[in-house]
């Protein structure tokens, strides 16, 4: 019986389930710790009575959920709004039109270099900051969501970062976005996460490290102004190094090849 069912599965069945179990993996691994998770639970939540009314007959629910579901589908579309954006973001990122940000090792070596300086500096004087370093997802619709943002395109030093964010620069407020060797712009306003088991302490500043890397591919640096600790964010996840590993650490994270989970999550 058993085998006879078997010899029934062409190759496309078995593509088919692949595909399906692939995305439902996905999903599972897009919505954990998110508010996505937070609204399925719910939902999960109206569905019981609907399944299982017929057997019970809740005459008032069937009618009730009836009416509500023909709209529910458009209600998820909305509400899941951002997971979808990022499922195709992250598809789109392993696609084969992905392009990499540093074509040579020296390149990359020389921004890492520049940043790291500036980063420890800044840690020791307690100055507040983020760099965001862009990998593959282009960044451009943050260089353009505030009229606070300022080009610059210029080549990277440590001097150029320091000068941005220094207390007094009209510059230092919000955050830098480096890209392909270039300081893009400053000023920068980027998403802030709404993941709800963040540390209490985390402001804004690392909200927004963390933001920037739930809806794109990119490294994000943050210096706290309150304790001068350094912290790397990617993935979605934020954690602290200290200014020794910090350049290896940025190596790994930004080398071309590199495309797996960075971190196991420490939030
Ligand atoms: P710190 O440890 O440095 O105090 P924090 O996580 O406690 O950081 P805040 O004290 O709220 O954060 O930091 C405020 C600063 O963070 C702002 O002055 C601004 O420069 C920056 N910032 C806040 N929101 C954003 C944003 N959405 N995008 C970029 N930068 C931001
Ligand atoms: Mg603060």
């Amino acid at each position: 019986m058993l085998i006879y069912l078997l010899s029934d599965i062409r190759i496309f069945d078995l593509i088919d389930i692949l595909l399906v179990s692939f995305i439902v993996y996905e999903f599972i691994l897009l919505i954990k710790g998110t508010r996505a998770r937070q609204i399925l639970s719910g939902l999960i939540f109206v569905l019981i009575p609907l399944i299982i009314s017929p057997w019970i007959q809740f005459n008032t629910i069937i009618w009730m959920l009836e009416r509500i579901l023909p709209i529910g589908f458009l209600a998820l579309l909305i509400l899941f709004q951002p997971e979808f954006r990022k499922t195709l973001e992250k598809l789109g990122r392993r696609g084969l039109f992905s392009s990499q940000v540093y074509q040579k090792d020296e390149e990359l070596e020389k921004v890492i270099d520049q940043v790291h300086k500036v980063v420890v500096k800044l840690s020791k004087a307690k100055i507040g900051a983020i760099i965001v370093m862009a990998r593959e997802t282009a960044l451009e619709d943050h260089l353009e969501n505030s009229s606070s943002t300022i080009l610059i395109k210029g080549v990277v030093s440590a001097v150029l970062l320091e000068n941005i964010f220094y207390p007094k620069s009209p510059l230092h407020d919000g955050a830098v976005i480096i890209s392909n060797g270039l300081v893009d712009a400053a000023g920068c306003i980027l998403p802030l996460t709404d993941n709800p088991k963040l540390k209490q302490e985390y402001g804004t500043r690392h909200r927004a490290a963390i933001g920037i890397t739930e809806v794109s591919d990119a490294v994000s640096l943050v210096v706290s102004e309150e304790t001068g600790k350094i912290s790397i964010g990617a993935n979605g996840i934020l954690n602290p190094h200290n200014e020794d590993d910090l350049k290896d650490a940025l190596k790994r994270m930004l080398s071309p090849i590199q495309n797996k989970p960075l971190f196991k999550p420490r939030i």
